[in-house]
């Protein structure tokens, strides 16, 4: 069998929170304050395949952002390892490594932020591809002319600065400047969340265009159930570092498993009033300084017994695709 385009395999990444100034002399003077570490994702497997749109899904401080930037080869894994095509990436010579890292690009939410004000678009969107000779400086500007025209923008508006664009322009220059070193695999990280809803529509569309032009696959990560349900094949819900549930879009809608995956849903509210958060799952997120011991979800979740308490539950298949780390489902 083909192995997976992206595989993560037991991934984890940890945050050490260092101690300032105070904290330093408070421990010189016989405090027993420490380090403490942020266990952002836990043992994380995970697989895409090729021409696959999987949702990430969780509340805010779940770690599926930092998942993505692990993916995207911002972050290196504390454990784990993370193959592409079937190869551990560390396995690669650094040419392929390189060249691995190449087709998986990241649309941030803010591209306000992630776009540098001083440069024209043209440079913004035109450099890379010359720096990892994908097209000559020369090729530059039509090269650029293309991704512009790709994403429905006038390729005359590469002497903008991005200031000078709206929301849903910045969003479509951020996707022009992904797409200039010709991708695999699009990381979208909340990439529609700070737009109103009639552009995040339109940016939604696009993104389902290129995936039928160019083939792509697609890591979408959203905490809007709503949007996922309109564009994913699989659905990937996380809670607190660890993956809680993973099944095909349609059963999940249908029928989720996990208790957490079970109160998300019924907090969808109807798309034309949808909400931007979750909110009534009852409790706070615990802190992953400090995670609850056992099953992370058990307290704030209304079946949880001793064991739960006790014992992490392991990512199980419960039924032929679908996984689910509960105790419930054995
Ligand atoms: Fe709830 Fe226990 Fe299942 Fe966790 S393992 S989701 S606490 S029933």
């Amino acid at each position: 069998m083909t192995p997976p385009m992206l595989e993560l395999r037991g991934v984890s990444k940890r945050f050490v929170k260092r101690l300032d100034l105070a904290g330093r002399i408070a421990r010189a003077l016989g405090s027993p304050v420490r380090e403490e570490t942020v266990h952002a994702v836990d043992g994380v497997d995970l697989q895409v395949r090729e021409g696959e749109v999987v949702g990430l899904v969780g509340e805010s401080g779940c770690g599926k952002s930092t998942l993505a930037r692990v993916v995207a080869g911002l972050h290196a894994p504390s454990a784990g390892e993370v193959r592409w095509h079937g190869q551990r990436l560390q396995d690669l010579d650094a040419a392929a490594r390189q060249a691995a890292r190449l087709q998986v690009q990241m649309i941030f939410q803010d591209p306000f932020a992630s776009l540098n004000p001083r440069l024209r678009v043209a440079e913004l969107v035109g450099e890379a591809p010359v720096v990892h000779g994908l097209v000559s400086r020369a090729q530059r500007d039509d090269w650029v002319g293309e991704q512009l025209r790709r994403v429905g923008l006038d390729p005359t508006l590469a002497d903008r600065f991005p200031h000078q664009f709206s929301g849903g322009q910045r969003a479509r220059v951020g996707i022009a400047r992904a797409l200039a070193v010709k991708p695999r695999f699009l990381i979208c990280d909340e990439a529609v969340a700070a737009l109103d809803v009639s552009i995040q529509a339109q940016v939604l569309n696009l993104f389902m265009e290129l995936r039928e032009s160019l083939g792509l696959t697609y890591l979408f990560i959203s905490h809007d159930l709503g949007v996922v349900r309109h564009l994913c094949d699989r659905v990937v819900i996380m809670y607190l570092g660890r993956v809680v549930e993973s099944a095909p879009a349609t059963a999940f809608f249908d029928q989720p498993l996990h208790p957490y995956a079970q109160a998300l849903l019924a907090e969808v509210p109807r798309l034309e009033a949808r909400k931007k958060d979750f909110l009534a799952i009852t409790g706070e997120i615990p802190s992953p300084l400090d995670p609850p011991s056992g099953c992370h979800f058990h307290p704030r979740c209304p079946h949880a017994t001793e064991r739960c308490r006790q014992e992490a539950p392991q990512l199980k298949e419960v039924e032929p695709g679908r996984w689910s780390a509960c105790h419930l489902q054995g």
